[in-house]
């Protein structure tokens, strides 16, 4: 689980997305305010984006090759296809063993599941976006008890050149956050979830 403040919010809301996190074998603190709670409560902890603990697990897969396939799972019609092209190209030795969009019918979703019990990947990453992936995930993932499945979000927009990161003034600084904003202004509501956790923390501490 890539946890960030939205989400922690989010599990709130929605308790099977509470207890998914609670029952995640790894919870890495992918956003800024939840690397400050950490920091609040005494923890030292520092930012782990998931597009980058992705990006670290496909290039290790990359030099594992066939001994570790991978399947991208999300995003628009072509832009998975396109973020695996790249990836290949980056490591040629990269078993990308399925590629599929995200926006698949109830029809085809049956051979999408049986092709990954087939193929038995070693990760699975799924772009839906959040809670849909991590509850899509929660569902299914007994199908490949062997494989790392991880929530990457936008990561294939990335990947794929379809959307741009924060430079990395901005990332270092905490402050991806104000990036997406000005990328995608029509997400401010969803955003200010930063805000009202920050100010949880803070007021937890005392
Ligand atoms: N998406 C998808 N299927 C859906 C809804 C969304 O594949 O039914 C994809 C969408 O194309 C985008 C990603 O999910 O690539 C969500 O990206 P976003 O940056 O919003 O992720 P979040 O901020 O929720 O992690």
């Amino acid at each position: 689980m890539t946890l960030n403040a939205e989400m922690a919010l989010q599990a709130e809301q929605i308790p099977a997305l509470g207890a998914i996190i609670q029952g995640a074998e790894l919870v890495i603190p992918d956003g800024a305010g939840v690397v400050l709670y950490l920091r609040l409560k005494g923890e030292r902890s520092q930012r782990c984006p998931g597009i980058e603990l992705a990006a670290s697990l496909l290039a290790k897969a990359g030099e594992l090759g066939g001994d570790y396939p991978v399947v991208f799972y999300g995003g628009a019609v072509g832009v998975a296809a396109t973020a695996a092209a790249k990836w290949q190209e980056k490591y040629p030795g990269l078993a990308i063993a399925a590629i599929q969009h995200g926006y698949l019918t109830p029809e085809d979703t049956p051979d999408f599941l049986e092709q990954l019990a087939l193929i038995q990947p070693k990760i699975v990453l799924v772009g839906l976006g959040v809670p849909r992936q991590e509850l899509w995930i929660a569902q299914h993932r007994h199908l490949c008890p062997q494989a790392i499945w991880i929530g990457v979000g936008g990561s294939f927009d990335i990947w794929a050149g379809v959307k741009t990161r924060a430079p990395s003034w901005l990332r270092d600084n905490n402050l991806e956050w104000l990036y997406r904003l000005y990328q995608e202004p029509w997400r401010w509501k969803r955003m200010l979830a930063l805000p009202k956790f920050a100010l949880r923390a803070l007021i937890s501490k005392n």
